[in-house]
């Protein structure tokens, strides 16, 4: 006979075949491990890229997400190679322009909340057509501790982080009655070429503030990505998941 967790599972269609991916800026950094990962685990993904060429053995479509026109295009490729509408997205573009409060100009500070924040919700208000459709859907949008923690310097780029918790947790309430999740994933400071660079005494100085005692790899910000699209999170939406080894306790 069927048993309750039979029929739960079945009815959460992201549990046991191959989910449709949409990761944007997932030609480079973060945006390409989160896609890497997706793939490896047997996934069928698609990133977007601006120019160029998308990554060895990826695909990708051409996405600016300041652009509404491009993205409704990107998604219609997208679909178009998936054969089938987009089930999870990853909003994981992002910039920042960094500068004190005083200096920052106004092109600085709307470029930023336009990529960050306009851009995640562009690309979530297209994704959730063929979400509603299928009644199911999962939306991670690709945050950062500084949206909560706050960052001088970086009022534009915090400012655009933390607007995408109040982006969540609306999509969350306008449909998480039809299989929709939407949660936000808040990396701390990321391994990367950037950090590589860094003098010996400032990355000594970041890390004291990280209980944990080191950077992050993209790897792990992709592990908790996944998770959230995964049948494991099927009742996690709204939720903000931190990924900075302790950094910004407090959430
Ligand atoms: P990168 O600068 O390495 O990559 C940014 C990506 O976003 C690129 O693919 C870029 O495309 C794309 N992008 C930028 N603007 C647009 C746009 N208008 N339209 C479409 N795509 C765009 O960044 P990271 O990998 O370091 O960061 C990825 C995400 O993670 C960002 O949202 C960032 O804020 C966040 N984050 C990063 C942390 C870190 O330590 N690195 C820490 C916390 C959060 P292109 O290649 O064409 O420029």
């Amino acid at each position: 006979g069927v048993t309750v967790s039979d029929t739960t599972i079945s009815a959460d269609q992201t549990a046991s075949r191959p989910r449709a991916v949409l990761v944007t800026g997932g030609n480079r950094g973060i945006g390409l491990a989160i896609a890497r990962s997706f793939a490896e685990a047997g996934d069928d993904v698609v990133i977007t890229h601006r120019s160029g060429t998308p990554p060895e053995g990826l695909r990708g479509v051409i996405c600016d997400v300041t652009d509404s026109e491009s993205v409704d295009r990107a998604f219609t490729e997208a679909e178009q190679l998936l054969g089938r509408s987009v089930e999870v997205l990853v909003a994981n573009a992002g910039i920042t322009k960094d500068t004190l409060l005083m200096r920052m100009s106004d092109e600085d500070f709307d470029a930023v909340l336009d990529t960050n924040l306009t851009g995640a919700f562009r690309c979530a208000r297209r994704a959730v057509k063929g979400m509603i459709r299928a009644r199911a859907g999962r939306i991670i949008l690709v945050s950062s501790v500084v949206g909560l923690l706050g960052s001088a310097g970086q009022t534009n780029y915090a400012a655009s982080k933390a607007g995408l918790v109040g982006l969540a947790r609306s999509i969350t309430r306008e449909l998480g009655g039809r299989g929709i999740t939407a949660n936000v994933v808040a990396p701390g400071f990321i391994e990367t070429e950037m950090t590589e660079q860094l003098s010996e005494d400032l990355r000594k100085t970041y890390l004291s503030g990280i209980p944990a005692g080191r950077f992050a790899t993209a790897e792990e910000v992709a592990g908790a990505v996944r998770f959230l699209a995964g049948p494991d999170a099927a009742y996690i939406s709204g939720a903000v998941i931190p990924v900075d080894g302790g950094l910004g306790m407090g959430h």
